[in-house]
């Protein structure tokens, strides 16, 4: 264990060494860096020994399981023992036996292509797209369509597919051939002209707007459309009815892949299926996630396709350009699947699919509760154990909260022991959603905590 001593080094290191994610740094001038030293089911502790229940399983909707699971650490640290690497064109033991497991949780897909990100894994569906088009179309049908507010990782390749403009400032300029299609928050249908829409008239216009760019660009040059079954960082947008119906006949009519993003969603997040659009009765071709694949006890992701797509990368052995020539270096180490093994039997034997919904839907009305009591509530949503809160000034203009205020009502929310997120710079503007995403195995008592610490905060920052 650590002394106090230990602990003020750390902290003079930290400060010293480590640049944070996402952290403007002369914050760190006048204060000091929260350090989590430790974790035990919903809850960590920081480097004063203060207690938070964590609302955001790990800052970034990751640990769905919950902290210190004894039986992952086990079974990472047995396949360490055994064989901790091999990568190149070798498989492994546990990577046969997680894709097995995990194919079966998934109809209609075939293969899983094992990576370290979900920024990597998102790569890999894009090269895999180009690909089949230099095999298939002379290269022609290369481009890539993704969604405004929608994210996908913070390498160049996938920032090019990145809808969240303001984080995408002063990285450009990007990969060519992707393309942005319109987003899908029906909250927010008035700045897009559809104002006048709701319910299924909403989703069937927006889902037609892809088809618009569709046919601007040229159906023959359009190879995939890339989305996130319920945006994340974005601001948490729950599609509108009818939407996903309509994007996959689009896909079908005009012969494009299907890539589902489901690093936030996947495994377990969004209650009652293992993944984001098993909801919606789609049929992906490609679908991609990271996060809560191991709940953060060790680096995995995974590309899954279909056998269509897998097919397409082994018809013509005699062409030695002819399959998929990458390699993820980390995509061999096997501690990633064997956590992965013991994070899917411990969501199934602890019911925690089922656990997700009810806790999901008791969440999602108590918050919808605050909205009497707060004005600044402008609008719920959310699906399983994943919410978000958009705050704004004026109900009938849906002017947003300044960043400031979120940021205080997230700070007050810290101060009464909650940690809860907030869309980070990712809309202009719109930078207003409260986010919330605490692991599949909360309680009700739990969740009372964390609407009570909102319900707190939301009272001081605005009165
Ligand atoms: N896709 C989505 C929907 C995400 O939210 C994220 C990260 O937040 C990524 C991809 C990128 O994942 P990573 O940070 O593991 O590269």
């Amino acid at each position: 264990t650590l002394t106090q001593n230990d602990l003020s080094h750390v902290v003079e290191a930290d400060k010293a060494h480590v640049w944070h994610h996402l952290l403007q740094h002369k914050a760190l001038e006048t204060s000091d860096p929260r350090i989590i030293v430790e974790g035990k089911g919903m809850r960590v502790w920081d480097q004063h020994g203060r207690e938070f229940i964590d609302a955001v399983s790990g800052a970034v909707w990751t640990v769905n399981v919950g902290y210190g699971r004894r039986s992952i650490v086990d079974a990472m640290s047995e396949q360490l023992m055994k064989l901790n690497y091999f990568a190149g064109s070798a498989g492994s033991v546990p990577g046969a036996l997680f894709a097995e497991k995990l194919i079966d949780k998934m109809p209609g897909m075939s293969r899983v292509y094992y990576t370290n990100s979900g920024s990597e894994a998102n790569e890999k569906a894009f090269k895999m797209v180009r690909q089949i088009a230099h095999k298939r179309y002379g290269g022609r049908k290369h481009k890539i369509l993704f969604r405004e507010r929608d994210y996908h990782g913070g390498t160049i390749g996938a920032m090019s597919a990145g809808g969240q403009l303001e984080r995408n400032l002063q990285y450009g300029p990007f990969a060519p051939g992707f393309v942005m299609v319109p987003h899908c928050l029906e909250y927010r249908a008035a700045d897009q002209g559809w104002g006048d829409l709701s319910g299924e008239a909403y989703g069937e216009r927006a889902a037609n707007a892809i088809e618009e760019v569709i046919l601007r660009e040229g159906p023959d040059t359009v190879g995939a459309l890339c989305l996130e079954p319920v945006t994340a960082g974005g601001g948490v947008i729950v599609p509108p009815v009818g939407y996903w119906q309509r994007v996959q006949e689009i896909c079908r009519r005009y012969d494009i892949l299907l890539h589902i993003d489901e690093v936030v969603c996947g495994v377990g997040r969004t209650g009652t299926h293992w993944f984001g659009y098993q909801h919606y009765g789609i049929e992906p071709d490609f679908v991609t996630m990271a996060k809560g694949v191991a709940s953060g006890y060790a680096a995995i992701a995974c590309c899954v396709t279909n056998e269509r797509v897998f097919d397409l990368f082994k018809d013509d052995p005699s062409d030695p350009l002819n399959h998929f020539r990458d390699i993820s270096t980390f995509g061999g180490c096997t501690a990633g699947p064997a956590a992965a093994l013991e994070n899917m039997r411990i969501i199934e034997d602890e019911n925690l699919l089922e656990n997700c919904t009810a806790m999901g839907d008791y969440m999602y009305e108590s918050l919808g509760a605050l909205a009497d009591k707060h004005a600044v509530v402008g609008d719920v949503r959310g699906k399983g154990l994943f919410l978000g809160v958009e705050l704004v000034a004026d109900r009938d203009t849906k002017t947003p909260v300044s960043e400031a205020q979120v940021g205080a009502t997230v700070a007050g929310c810290a101060a009464e022991g909650v940690i809860i997120g907030a869309s980070n710079r990712s809309c202009p503007g719109l930078n207003n959603v409260l986010c919330l995403a605490p692991a599949l195995i909360s309680t009700r008592d739990d969740i009372d905590q964390i609407v009570d610490a909102v319900d707190k905060s939301l009272g001081k920052v605005f009165g």
